[in-house]
């Protein structure tokens, strides 16, 4: 009897139903044009809001710390991987974000599963947006603390979910949110949270993997952004997205950080991240804290390019952010338009379907960045008009 038939069998029944993720492979790095399974297309896809992920002044940062440090950590931070780079990045980032101290991890996803089941326990309550990421619902499933999940960015329910937790007996209380949500490009009304986190004497967590480097002033986030500066217990933020490389952190009050060295398992059951990653992320930090230039660039691309798609007749829903939702509806749809960009127009634009997001709200889903010429942004329009005239999407 073949043990793994089962997995064989599910694999199949993924394929059947055309959930199967179908994996490209880039060769060559990120950039506005990236070379995709053996084709050159421009690139809709990426995370790399600033451009930053083949950035010359990282990769010398990176080369430097390899001559100086080697490749490899040789431990977990609290025995002998905490290396001076390691600090370094974190006293820069404490100083970007404006906050008492920061605490870097191997990555974003890495940094909810660790410091969520650190900071609250059996006892307390965590209260999460039903639209989470899915690095916080995996870090609130590793805590011991209870779980109430409210109606997306819905301060009634919210106060109602909050409540019902202090009814209940609730030692303490963390609302925990993702500052701008990934596949609408929405930013959450942190201020309101924040104000009816206070009414309950609640901490607040927020997630700005997809706000750092995008939202406030020269990219220091969602805090930044709605003003809040300390009224944010816990900031969680990744290095993989707009700051171009790996990695991820949490900034906050130097008890909450002094907390985290001491029992996020990540930080002390896992290796530190390796000295060229960490310098790369120095020398990014650095550029986002000098100028305001690449964030600028950002937003006027964004902007730009939504405005393109919607004078052709497309839906780009609610977006607030660089992220462009292009709102198509049927699941066949979003894939044959994806698959016809990259086939006819060398426009890399994923489609994205059930369960990714709900049944019948399949989207193709634009990452704009910084790295886009204006001649790039307007071939993306030109394929989107012309691949949706084909398919009757627009006239
Ligand atoms: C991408 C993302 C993460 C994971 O960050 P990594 O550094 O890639 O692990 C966590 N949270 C949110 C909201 C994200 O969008």
């Amino acid at each position: 009897m073949d043990k793994v038939e089962y997995l064989r069998e599910q694999l199949t029944g993924l394929e059947k139903a055309g959930l199967r993720n179908q994996i490209r492979h880039i060769d060559g790095p990120q950039g506005a044009w990236i070379n995709v399974d053996g084709r050159r297309v421009l690139n809709f896809c990426s995370n790399n809001y600033l451009g930053l992920a083949d950035d010359e002044r990282l990769i010398a940062a990176a080369k430097a710390a390899l001559d100086r440090y080697g490749i490899g950590p040789g431990a977990v931070r609290t025995i002998a991987g905490t290396m001076t780079i390691h600090d370094e990045l974190e006293r820069r980032l404490a100083a970007f974000k404006g906050v008492e101290a920061a605490i870097s991890f191997q990555a974003g996803f890495v940094a909810n599963a660790g410091a969520i089941p650190a900071l609250v326990d059996a006892g307390d309550v965590i209260v999460t947006d039903e639209l989470n990421h899915a690095s916080i619902i995996d870090g609130v499933r590793l805590a011991r603390a209870a779980r109430k999940i409210y109606k997306h960015a819905d301060m009634s329910d919210l106060d109602a979910q909050l409540a019902t937790a202090r009814a209940e007996g609730a030692r303490r209380i963390l609302v925990i949110t993702d500052g701008v949500f990934s596949m609408d490009g929405d930013v959450a009304p942190l201020d309101a949270i924040v104000d009816t986190a206070d009414r309950y004497a609640a901490m607040v967590m927020v997630d700005d993997a997809h706000g750092e480097g995008v939202l406030g002033r020269g990219g220091r986030g969602i805090v930044d952004h709605f003003g809040l500066s300390g009224r944010v217990e816990v900031e969680v933020g990744t290095m993989s997205k707009a700051f171009g490389v790996v990695g991820g952190y949490v900034a906050g009050p130097q008890p909450v950080v002094d907390w985290l060295r001491q029992r996020a398992r990540p930080f002390l059951f896992s290796s530190a991240a390796t000295p060229p990653d960490v310098a790369a992320c120095i020398a990014s930090v650095d550029i986002l804290s000098e100028s305001t230039e690449l964030v600028d660039r950002l937003w006027m691309n964004a902007r730009r390019f939504r405005e393109g798609m919607q004078s052709l007749g497309f839906d780009t829903g609610f977006t607030q952010t660089p992220i462009t939702p292009v709102m198509l509806g049927d699941e066949k749809v979003a894939r044959e338009l994806s698959q016809r960009l990259f086939d006819i127009h060398q426009v890399f634009a994923q489609a994205i379907a059930y369960p990714t997001v709900p049944m019948g709200k399949a989207r193709i889903r634009v990452m704009i960045s910084a790295a886009h010429e204006r001649g790039d942004l307007d071939h993306g329009l030109e394929a989107f008009a012309a691949a949706g005239r084909e398919m009757g999407i627009v006239e």
